[in-house]
């Protein structure tokens, strides 16, 4: 894989498609978790100590084609600044005259951060003129932006088009997303086991497909295993259902049994009165929820299963969360599997943790350092688990 590693950059400039599509602060726009900018220091850092200087160009959030303030990368540049340890300049916007002219005019050694790419709707149509003039501004591409890898937009695909191959490359973080990512998909030791939760299982019907293929054991938690609960005849209360799904659910079970695979679903959940902190809880076997009282978290026996296959495990993958974590009354479930998962990783397992929600989890219990690795991909990851080509990886591979 060619990275920035195999370049020397002295008195060139890259261009690096970051993924800082970081949460910020409504009233006072602080960024809230710079989790992502860090990612990308390290690929920063490298063109610099060459003698390069380093323009960053990102998305923020999803603005309606126009400029709209609360989503101007402008308010990233204390925060990127203080990371990198030296000013960042900052132009209010990603192509035109005065881009170009802050861009020619860029020292070795200086940054530039670009406005955000999304305040032109080219970006996300992969409009050919507009990466043109993106590409325009750098002597190489680096695409370091795993988060969005998975689009085939203007500055993570077809900008690619414009540079020779030899002056288009991964960036660091990229390298290391795809090859932990590769680790649990090609050569995973086994027992693999895959823990799966969320709200909604048609987003992660495909991920599980591809994983029958894989894993030992899938762990169904969170909101969509109340669909499967549903599919098999049990009463699920007002827990969340997706009625267009049930099929899928019941298909799914049917495929791990010829597969030989183990689907552990929650035994037993604690239930609310409503979709509140403070709603009255219960505890019941999750096939037999009351009307009127939903699941919002697992129960005491699917944690003691749970955390039994996972500390057997010597390949683990958690993707979402396996109740409303984000209430302290229904996070048990979550934080006793973060907890058994950074307990299988000091025995030895692999654990590659990804997907926005358990990542939040993870770092919410200060878990993040006992995993073997945290991803910033969402989408990505699932994309890539699930098989997936990845267009803004794809553009970097061909000639
Ligand atoms: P996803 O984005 O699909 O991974 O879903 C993450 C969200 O699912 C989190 O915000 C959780 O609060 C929510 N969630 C997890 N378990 C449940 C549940 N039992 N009922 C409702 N929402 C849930």
């Amino acid at each position: 894989m060619k990275t920035v590693d195999t370049y020397n950059f002295k008195n060139l400039c890259a261009l690096i498609r970051v993924d800082f599509n970081v949460p910020l602060d409504k009233q006072t726009f602080e960024v809230k978790d710079d989790t992502r900018i860090l990612g990308a220091l390290r690929t920063i850092n490298k063109v610099l100590q060459d003698g390069g200087s380093v323009i960053l160009m990102s998305h923020l959030g999803r603005p309606k084609g126009g400029p709209e303030e609360k989503y101007s990368l402008m308010h990233l540049v204390s925060t990127i600044s203080k990371a990198l340890n030296k000013p960042v300049k900052f132009v209010n916007d990603c192509i035109g005259e005065e881009v170009k002219q802050a861009a020619s005019s860029l020292k070795p050694g200086e940054v530039l951060l670009l406005e955000n790419l999304r305040f032109h709707a080219e970006e996300e149509k992969g409009d050919e003129a507009f990466a043109k003039q993106l590409a325009e501004l750098g002597d190489l591409f680096v695409n370091d932006a795993f988060g969005t890898a998975h689009r085939a937009h203007a500055s993570t695909a077809i900008i690619a088009k414009f540079f020779p191959a030899e002056k288009k490359m991964f960036g660091l973080l990229m390298a290391s997303e795809l090859e932990n990512a590769d680790k649990a998909i090609h050569e995973p030791a086994k027992p693999f086991t895959a823990i799966i939760g969320g709200a909604k299982v048609s987003d992660k019907i495909l991920i599980i497909e591809r994983l029958l293929g894989r894993a030992d054991n899938i762990i169904i938690g969170g909101g969509m295993a109340y669909t499967f609960f549903k599919a098999m005849g049990g009463n699920i209360g007002n827990s969340l259902c997706e009625e267009d799904r049930l099929d899928n659910a019941i298909q799914l079970i049917k495929k791990a049994e010829e597969k030989k695979v183990n689907i552990l679903l929650p035994a037993d959940s604690i239930t609310a009165s409503s979709f509140s902190n403070d709603a009255t809880r219960g505890k019941c076997a999750s096939m037999s929820i009351s009307t009127g009282n939903m699941g919002l978290d697992i129960g005491p026996k699917a944690i003691e299963d749970f955390r039994a296959v996972i500390l057997q495990s010597k390949t683990i993958l958690w993707n979402g969360p396996m109740g409303v974590f984000e209430f302290s009354n229904f996070q048990t479930g979550t934080k006793a599997v973060a907890e058994a998962v950074a307990e299988a990783t000091l025995k030895g397992a692999y654990s590659l943790v990804g997907g926005g929600d358990s990542v939040s989890a993870i770092n919410k219990y200060n878990l993040a350092d006992k995993v073997s690795y945290v991803s910033t991909g969402g989408g990505a990851l699932l994309e890539y688990f699930e098989g997936k080509e990845l267009p803004g990886v794809a553009a970097i591979m061909k000639k």
